[in-house]
């Protein structure tokens, strides 16, 4: 293992990094679990990508049957892909009624902001202020949570989720359309303009922020009014996995202009797409070309469809509800027995926990979260961290799990608080 580690730092740098003190090697996953080479299970709470379970059945045999027939671009006539075009845009509101695939959710982002950015005429983009959008250079130039890493565009403007803690949910929204409102001023001031409102609509690795209903509302209108785009990145919250919706931005009581997606879009195969209103779309692809070898492709596009089918099918965003519930239900129970536990929040099966005991300070809340999240990979759980401070719980199981994996979760992390808490 160590060996395996030392080969692996000198063959692929150390832009890898591996998750957990203890680094894990599955060789084969299925449904909820993950398995080691010794045939140890661990219990995946955290992929998102897999959200119809590791290794889909019907998924898999979706793609290997087109695969072994032909795999093929978008420029030649495929019924398929049309098919799934008018399915996908079925679910958006009527407004956004036009799709361009990709493979990826960078090149998702990276293809609305060059949308954005021609239908507007201007450069400037107002992101969340840990926000991650990307790895092409335009992405990765509006993720402030790359740190020192990358170099922010000139052209980005970051504006934080809440004011001061407990402020009231009108106070929340005041906050938020205040920072646009200067971010804008600021842009304009200095010539560069306001291309697009680009967020997560799950504010992901701002630490997961949900509510209150509306917030951001104030905000997008801000931008809209100076032709600003407003572009909802659903890489993370897409395709049911906030439980009753299935696209996090109806959270938020707003119908963006562009929304991007990836990740789950095919539970591991890589496809992603922008959906967007015909009007904008269409002025990008008369001035500009777009054309993605592999965006689209056929196999892509039946690991999407077999995706879709089956999240209808067996109406997963309501499953995620039911067990997102169940799931907060016991958390919330644990944080009345657990001071470790600060605040939980949620959408379908897309949870932050916030850790830290009083006066332990922001490095001791870190380093508990941290604590928390090796533990439960040492007693067979994966989950990780998320927020400005790393001292959130990132949570995101597969949405086919089921109560007794919710069980499971809640009793391991239980364990796992006890544990982080107790004096060393
Ligand atoms: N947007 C968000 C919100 C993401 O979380 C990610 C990936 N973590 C991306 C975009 C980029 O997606 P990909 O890695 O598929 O390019």
């Amino acid at each position: 293992e160590t060996e395996l580690i030392a080969r692996r730092d000198n063959v692929l740098g150390s832009s890898y990094r591996l998750q957990y003190r203890r680094p894990v090697h599955f060789v084969r996953g299925e449904g909820m679990w993950l398995y080691d080479p010794d045939g140890r299970r661990y219990l995946d709470f955290y992929n998102n990508v897999p959200s119809l379970g590791h290794c889909n059945p019907e998924v898999n045999a979706a793609m290997a049957e087109q695969a072994s027939r032909i795999s093929a671009n978008t420029r030649y006539l495929e019924p398929r892909l049309v098919d799934y075009a008018e399915r996908l845009v079925g679910t958006f509101p009527q407004e956004l009624n036009r799709v361009v695939f990709t493979c990826t959710g960078s090149e998702s982002n990276d293809l609305a902001l060059r949308i954005a950015r021609l239908v507007s005429g201007c450069e400037g983009v107002i992101v969340t202020s840990h926000a991650y959008h990307g790895t092409s250079e335009a992405t990765a130039m509006v993720s402030p949570n790359l740190g020192d890493a990358v170099k922010l565009s000139p052209a980005v403007r970051m504006v934080s989720l809440h004011g001061p803690a407990g402020v009231s949910e009108k106070q929340a929204a005041v906050f938020f359309e205040e920072q646009v409102r200067s971010a804008i001023a600021d842009l304009n001031r200095r010539g560069i303009g306001v291309a697009a409102l680009l967020f997560d609509s799950i504010f992901s690795s701002d630490g997961v922020w949900v509510d209150p209903p509306g917030f951001i509302a104030g905000g997008v209108k801000a931008v809209r009014e100076v032709g600003g785009l407003v572009i909802a990145d659903e890489v993370q919250p897409g395709f049911g996995r906030t439980g009753k919706n299935m696209w996090g931005f109806e959270l938020h009581e707003v119908v963006p202009d562009l929304v991007t997606l990836g990740k789950p879009m095919g539970n591991g195969f890589p496809i992603g797409a922008v959906v967007g209103r015909k009007t904008s779309m269409d002025r990008f692809g008369s001035a500009a070309r777009y054309s993605n070898t592999f965006g689209g492709n056929t196999v892509g596009i039946a690991a999407a469809d077999a995706v879709l089918t089956i999240l209808r099918r067996d109406r997963i965003k309501e499953h995620a509800h039911v067990m997102g519930e169940r799931l907060r239900a016991g958390l919330e129970h644990l944080a009345t027995r657990n001071p470790g536990v600060r605040g939980v929040r949620n959408a379908g099966l897309f949870f932050g926990i916030d850790i830290g005991l009083d006066g332990t300070g922001a490095a001791g809340r870190r380093a508990m979260a941290l604590e928390i999240v090796n533990l439960l990979r040492d007693d067979g759980v994966l989950i990780s961290t998320t927020g400005a401070n790393e001292d959130t719980l990132k949570v995101r199981p597969p949405l086919v799990c089921q109560a007794e994996h919710v069980d499971r979760f809640l009793e391991a992390i239980e364990n796992a608080l006890k544990k982080a808490a107790a004096p060393v």
